[in-house]
């Protein structure tokens, strides 16, 4: 399937074309049909899949055959997204721009946690398309600065986190001032009871889309998992990042103080990392997110909800530093790397008390993720409390070199993996095993410039 065969307008394929895009992916060869018809779409899909494409495409299309100022003098608000973090909707609002750059319509991003006088006056001037977080939407409606009562089309997305980040209220009371006749899209990672609820009160004849979470981690992220107390944790992360070729690792933790202490040890440790959560203000997690989109720091430490829509595509680590308890947030998680077709390298760190999430995990991606051994021998003296021994049922050393510490993990977690998986994570995995234990490749100050770029994905590998 191409995109020319799914009867998008000529504007539009420009800008898919000038995007570098060849391939549309499986949630926009299932969505987009149907959003031009104007049908209600129930869509289930995690960010990586290109959904934003899949609901952006069409619905520009189809705001685009009516001039902006058919409404009278000005321009209304026709089309609504909701956006659970403001990193979402600014990603959001960046593809708008892109998707609709050879369109005449506009778009403006509104969030909480910034000046609204900029927002305010984007609104006064008029926009065609409003991306916002519930919250601050609000905010602005009640202080009369925002119409909804021209819009033609609705798209909530990843409403299962806006449901996870108590903004159900919010979404009802601006979902009651939108006008009934209107096209309805949702989109949620996951399929709760509570999202179908939302989606019963909200769609209409919805036809459901799909692509499965569990089986887009599995093909392009390679994972593993390493058996580690809290206590080595950080002498274990410290170890992997500066052993592993890293163009970009993204490092979870469950909690904001967490991330912080990551960051400052990995700092003390001379490796350039930065935290972002939210307790920071949004100026410091956007100047921290376009530091790290360049690769300085190569390490960003986050919590979930702050690397929610962090859109960087190469991304070559993701690493659970905790695991996270709900055994989804892992599939969100590991969908940071692996994205738009490329392959990516997802680590664990689990301790025992976090045992029971692991298996929750893997009940959900439906297979086990293979255990990587401790560190190397010669790396790391036997005695170092940093690491545990992996779990006696599936450790993994069958293998003579990797009893003797020579196999980088990276490799050795491949198994059984498709061979183009393998070929990338062997390049990648190929540098750490290749530096002799003195001269680690490492994401300090010191050593980054030794730091190998990984080959630019070509994106056509949907
Ligand atoms: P999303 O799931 O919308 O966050 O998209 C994830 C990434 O995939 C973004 O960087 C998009 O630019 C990229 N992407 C979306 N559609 C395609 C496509 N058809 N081919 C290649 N990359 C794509």
């Amino acid at each position: 399937m191409r995109f020319e065969d799914l009867r998008l307008s000529e504007p539009i394929l420009r800008a898919v074309v000038a995007e570098g895009y060849t391939i549309p992916t499986p949630i926009q060869v299932k969505a987009i049909p149907h959003v031009l018809e104007g049908r209600d779409v129930l869509g289930c899909a995690q960010t990586g899949t290109g959904k934003t494409a899949a609901f952006a495409l069409p619905i520009l299309q189809r705001l685009g055959q009516t001039h902006p100022r058919d409404h009278g003098n000005t321009r209304t608000i026709r089309l609504l997204v909701l956006a659970p973090t403001r990193e979402l909707a600014a990603q959001i609002g960046d593809s708008f721009g892109v998707y609709g750059r050879n369109t005449p319509l506009r778009h403006t991003v509104i969030f909480g946690g910034v000046n609204q006088n900029p927002q305010a006056r984007a609104l006064r001037e008029g926009i065609d398309i409003l991306v916002a977080t519930p919250g601050r939407l609000l905010d602005l409606m009640e202080q009369g600065l925002v119409d909804l009562q021209h819009v033609q089309v609705l798209v909530l997305d990843e409403a299962d986190r806006m449901l996870d980040m108590g903004f159900i209220r919010d979404i009802r009371r601006i979902v009651a001032k939108v006008p009934t006749k209107r096209q309805t899209l949702l989109f949620s990672a996951t399929m709760p009871a509570e999202i179908r609820e939302l989606a019963n009160e909200i769609l209409r004849k919805p036809v459901s889309v799909q692509v499965a979470a569990a089986s887009i981690a599995a093909d392009t992220v390679m994972q593993s998992v390493y058996f580690v107390e809290k206590t080595g944790k950080p002498g274990m992360l410290k170890y992997f990042l500066n052993n592993n070729a890293i163009t970009r690792a993204l490092v979870f933790t469950r909690t904001k103080h967490g991330a912080d202490r990551v960051a400052r040890h990995l700092s003390r440790a001379g490796i350039c990392a930065e935290a972002i959560h939210g307790n920071k203000s949004q100026n410091a997690r956007t100047r921290a997110m376009a530091r790290f989109k360049s690769s300085s720091p190569p390490v960003l430490v986050a919590t979930d909800i702050a690397a929610r829509g962090l859109d960087i595509d190469e991304i070559s680590h993701v690493i659970n530093y905790d695991l996270p308890n709900e055994p989804e947030t892992y599939v969100h998680r590991i969908g940071r790397t692996g994205r738009a077709g490329a392959s990516g390298l997802a680590v664990s760190f689990c301790g025992s008390e976090e045992r029971p999430y692991l298996k929750d995990i893997e009940r959900l991606i439906r297979r086990p993720i293979p255990v990587s051994p401790d560190k190397p021998k010669l790396a790391v003296p036997e005695t170092h409390p940093a690491v545990s021994q992996p779990h006696p049922q599936r450790a993994t050393h069958s293998n003579p070199q990797q009893r003797r510490g020579r196999v980088a993990p990276a490799q050795h977690a491949m198994r059984g993996t498709p061979p183009a998986v393998r070929e990338q994570h062997l390049q990648t995995a190929s540098v750490a095993s290749d530096q002799p234990q003195a001269r680690p490749v490492s994401v300090g100050h010191r050593t980054s410039r030794r730091l190998k770029p990984r080959r630019r994905v070509v994106r056509s590998g949907w």
